[in-house]
């Protein structure tokens, strides 16, 4: 599916025309419109200040405004979507959702958008467009009697847009490596992939998918070889299909349980690293004391 950013008051993208680029500016507000419109609403008004066409907060016209980049002003859009707070309550007392953003990669092609279309709005086309730099969606969804609110990540798979998948790289809790059982070049590269995400992130929490398993006949990728794979990777494997909607959902709750289980065998190992320095501590403590005691002797 095709995206592009643009500006939120006149809908241009930014940009795209040669003659008449959109450049991104960022108001102190958190909004993003282009430097055209910009201009148009500090002419507008003798005031001092203008209002955010988007949220009508006062700006001060002199107050500085960020000349953005797509690029920043892409990972600005992402940062501002992730300001997470993990179990947060809401105004009536209940606990929020928590927060989590699974990023997915592989080659183009491969049905990214189309596994998230399909899961998250039910739709299937067959015809295909490319994701320019990436997509997001949200998807909420209950497990073991808690609310999790999920954010997808669909990266392009071209060459030029890799920088920019880095950047979401850093924010991902968990990463879904795609690939197409009619394509080997789409599997062939899912070491490229996992090595692209181990390098960036460290550890991988993940799950191996297998996109188009309607498609039988093509098949050109045996489920043994894919299992194979994932073994040797450390992980799981499921394979889906978009098209007739096959194991969309199994293969959202296991990319979650292995985020929560990663959680939690994070917190469990950081809050160990603290008990044994506040045990190293109180025995640095005991010998100070020790020497103390013997002084005074
Ligand atoms: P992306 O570049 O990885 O985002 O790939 P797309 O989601 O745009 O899909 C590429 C093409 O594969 C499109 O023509 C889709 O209709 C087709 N496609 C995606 N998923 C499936 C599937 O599960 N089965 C079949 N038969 N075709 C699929």
């Amino acid at each position: 599916m095709e995206k592009n950013i643009k500006c939120r008051r006149c809908d241009d993208i930014f940009g795209e025309k040669p003659d008449h680029i959109r450049v991104p500016r960022m108001l102190k507000c958190g909004d993003s419109i282009c430097q055209v419109c910009l201009k148009k609403l500090i002419k507008e008004t003798n005031e001092l200040y203008f209002l955010c066409p988007i949220c009508n907060t006062k700006i001060k016209k002199k107050q500085n405004i960020d000349k953005y980049t797509i690029n920043k002003l892409i990972i600005d859009t992402v940062k501002s979507f992730f300001n997470i707070t993990i179990n947060e309550m809401n105004n009536d007392g209940k606990e929020r959702a928590t927060k989590y953003s699974i990023v997915s990669l592989g080659n183009y092609g491969v049905g990214k958008t189309s596994l998230l279309e399909r899961l998250i709005d039910d739709r299937f086309s067959e015809i295909h467009s490319s994701t320019i730099g990436f997509d997001l969606k949200f998807y909420n969804v209950k497990f073991r009697n808690k609310e999790y609110k999920l954010t997808f990540r669909d990266t392009a798979g071209q060459e030029k847009y890799r920088s920019i998948a880095e950047t979401i790289l850093n924010l991902a809790d968990g990463v879904l490596f795609i690939y197409d059982v009619t394509d080997r070049e789409s599997f062939n590269d899912l070491e490229y992939w996992y090595n692209f995400y181990k390098n960036k992130k460290g550890i991988v929490v993940g799950l191996l998918i297998g996109n188009k398993c309607d498609y039988e006949s093509e098949r050109v990728i045996d489920y043994n070889e894919a299992k194979t794979f994932a073994d040797q990777h450390e992980l799981d494997y499921l394979e889906t299909s978009a098209k007739l909607d096959q194991n969309l959902k199994k293969a959202v709750i296991i990319i979650l349980r292995n985020i929560i289980e990663s959680k939690e065998r994070y917190n469990t190992i950081k809050s160990s690293t603290t008990f044994s320095s506040v045990d190293s501590m109180s025995t640095k403590l005991t010998k100070k004391q020790l020497k103390k005691r013997k002084c005074a002797c």
